[in-house]
């Protein structure tokens, strides 16, 4: 077993992980979807390659607390719900929704993602084993679960429901793009981003420990540079894109909205 202070240390060296790489992601667009280069080694069927990648945080964390934490624990069984109803949706639906006929995903990207979604379903799914604490009901300790859990379900509707429209923009056999239009996209180019970065704030808020902390962090990193990249193509793609939305939180100034640099 791991001692929790040595625990702690490596989700701490994972946080500083995804701190150096947000600047290395603010130069290199993730090469993935609209923005998929051939130079970037072997490329592998899409639809396959999202089904792979994000095996791992579902079947390394269910492992765990299946078969290894104390599901009677509400602190363990209430993010336990909360990991499987998006990582279920993310690994066995999402990948058979998407629209990408013929489209192929480079393999060093799954296989980034695939080592990603080890070390994150196992620090996750490690910490309910052994570090877990005990529900005792309080106010404060039920206020913040019962907000972490509305949390997380806005946001995973958020996600789903401008995933959707963004996916059904395509007929089932083509590959091209349009603008996207309703719900959140009045404000945003990415709502979908949005949605998931506030579902893993209310995880961060029900969980609350380190390793939901830093996959908090590294979905921030990710999404927030992929967003600002989408930004700018649609910008770049479409003159008559609409200049008030910004790319992922609404009303906000910062270089989110620039043009290309
Ligand atoms: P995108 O928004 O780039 O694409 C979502 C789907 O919609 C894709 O199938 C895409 O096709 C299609 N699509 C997007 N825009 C258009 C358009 N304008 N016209 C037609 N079709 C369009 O999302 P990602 O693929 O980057 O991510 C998918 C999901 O995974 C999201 O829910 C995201 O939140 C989540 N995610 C989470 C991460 C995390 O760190 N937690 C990291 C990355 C993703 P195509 O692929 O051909 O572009």
């Amino acid at each position: 077993m791991i001692s929790h202070g040595t625990f702690n240390m490596i989700c701490w060296i994972w946080i500083a992980v995804a701190v150096i790489i947000f600047p290395i992601l603010l130069r290199v667009t993730q090469p993935y979807g609209r923005h998929s280069k051939n130079n970037w080694g072997p490329m592998i069927n899409n639809r396959f390659g999202w089904f792979i990648m994000e095996l791992p945080s579902l079947a390394i964390f269910g492992y765990f607390v299946v078969f290894k934490a104390n599901l009677f624990n509400l602190l363990v069984l209430i993010p336990a719900l909360l990991w499987g109803l998006h990582y279920i949706h993310r690994v066995l639906i999402f990948p058979l929704q998407i629209r990408t006929a013929r489209k192929k995903i480079p393999a060093i990207i799954v296989l980034f993602a695939f080592i990603f979604n080890i070390i994150n379903g196992f620090l996750n799914g490690y910490w309910f084993v052994y570090f877990a604490t005990e529900y005792r009901s309080g106010v404060l300790m039920d206020m913040r679960l019962i907000a972490g859990v509305i949390l997380f379900l806005t946001g995973f509707v958020i996600n789903k429901y401008h995933d959707l429209i963004l996916i059904k923009l395509r007929p089932a056999s083509g590959n091209g793009y349009k603008i996207p239009y309703g719900g959140l996209f009045k404000y945003v180019s990415c709502p979908n981003f949005l949605g998931e970065i506030i579902s893993w704030t209310g995880y961060v808020l029900v969980a609350f420990n380190l390793p939901a902390l830093s996959f908090l962090i590294w979905t921030l990193v990710n999404l927030t540079t992929r967003a600002r990249d989408h930004h700018r193509w649609y910008l770049k793609e479409f003159p008559e894109y609409p200049k008030e939305r910004k790319a992922i939180f609404p009303f906000f100034l910062f270089t989110w909205s620039g043009s290309q640099s």
